[in-house]
């Protein structure tokens, strides 16, 4: 027993090992491909399922490196824990910048939704980017809506909350994201300049097995704040449906449209939406 104990040991020590030495030479390559700007933008619609048109964007980075697309979720906690994610964000805030500028033309009310992490808020000037990115490329205020999730703000809102009001005096909207996920109370969210919540992906996959106790709380609570709701990860036919029913018609999901690069959109865009 004592010789099995000791081999786990190591087999634990050797997966520990692993998995820093894979974050160590991540954090080196990201840093490179921040460098030469290698980080890509796709976009996901996101719909009106009442009216069948597309309201929106959410800007998604993608980062290929060799032949493997390493998972956001991956990269971005390196990105935040190193403090890249300031230049990351700013890459970000460029091409979606320069993206917005050209679907405009065709597409005047078009928006998108960028994410944001609170290294953003703590090491840099984010009105002043987020000013100069919309005075770059000629954009409204109304043209970029800003994400923070629901844990990020459960955690430092002190901190975030004098530049959201910065941001919202200059015209910015604010996406509450995740919601639901992280116990925020109605009082505290009634104090908050968020303007929309996007439902989790978690509580719209029970919709499959006829459970919306936990969906229906949540729009009413939506409801009841006076904001606008958009539902996320929505996959299949009857998950529209329910949410069409119980009032949530602002819809992002594969069931309409997944993630795409911007050339890919163009073509989207011009076969779904007629102008
Ligand atoms: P998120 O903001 O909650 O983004 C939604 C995620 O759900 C995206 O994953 C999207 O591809 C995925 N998704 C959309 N529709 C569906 C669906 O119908 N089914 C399923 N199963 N998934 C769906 P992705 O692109 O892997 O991004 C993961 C997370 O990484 C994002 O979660 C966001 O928190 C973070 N992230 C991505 N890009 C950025 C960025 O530029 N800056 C920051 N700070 N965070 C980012
Ligand atoms: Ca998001
Ligand atoms: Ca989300
Ligand atoms: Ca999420």
């Amino acid at each position: 027993a004592k010789r099995r104990g000791k081999n786990q040991v190591v087999a634990f020590k050797i997966n520990f090992l692993d998995i820093v030495s894979r974050r160590m030479q991540l954090e080196q390559a990201l840093r490179e491909a921040l460098n030469e700007q290698e980080l890509a933008i796709w976009f996901q619609p996101i719909i009106d399922a009442q009216k069948g048109c597309v309201i929106g964007l959410e800007a998604l980075s993608r980062w290929r490196l060799s032949s493997e697309f390493i998972p956001p979720n991956e990269f971005i906690s390196i990105a935040e824990a190193s403090g890249m994610i300031t230049k990351l964000g700013r890459q970000v805030f460029d091409k979606v910048g320069a993206a917005l500028q050209e679907l405009r033309i065709d597409y005047p009310q078009l928006q998108c939704n960028v994410n944001l992490s609170l290294r953003q808020f703590r090491d840099s000037d984010l009105t002043k980017d987020i000013i100069e990115c919309i005075e770059k490329y000629h954009l409204p205020a109304c043209a970029l809506h800003l994400e923070l999730t629901e844990s990020m703000i459960a955690e430092s809102e002190t901190e975030i909350l004098p530049t959201m009001q910065s941001l919202v005096g200059h015209g910015f909207k604010f996406h509450l994201d995740d919601f639901g996920t992280g116990y925020s109370s109605l009082e505290r969210l009634k104090n908050l300049p968020f303007d929309t919540l996007k439902i989790d992906r978690s509580f719209v996959v029970p919709l499959r097995q006829d459970d919306h106790v936990m969906v229906k709380n949540i729009i009413n609570i939506g409801r009841e704040l006076g904001m606008n709701l958009i539902a996320e990860g929505v996959e299949t036919e009857v998950e529209v449906h329910k949410l069409l029913q119980l009032g949530c018609h602002q819809i992002q999901g594969y069931y309409f449209a997944r993630p795409m690069p911007l050339d890919e959109l163009k073509i989207w865009l011009a076969t779904t939406q007629p102008q």
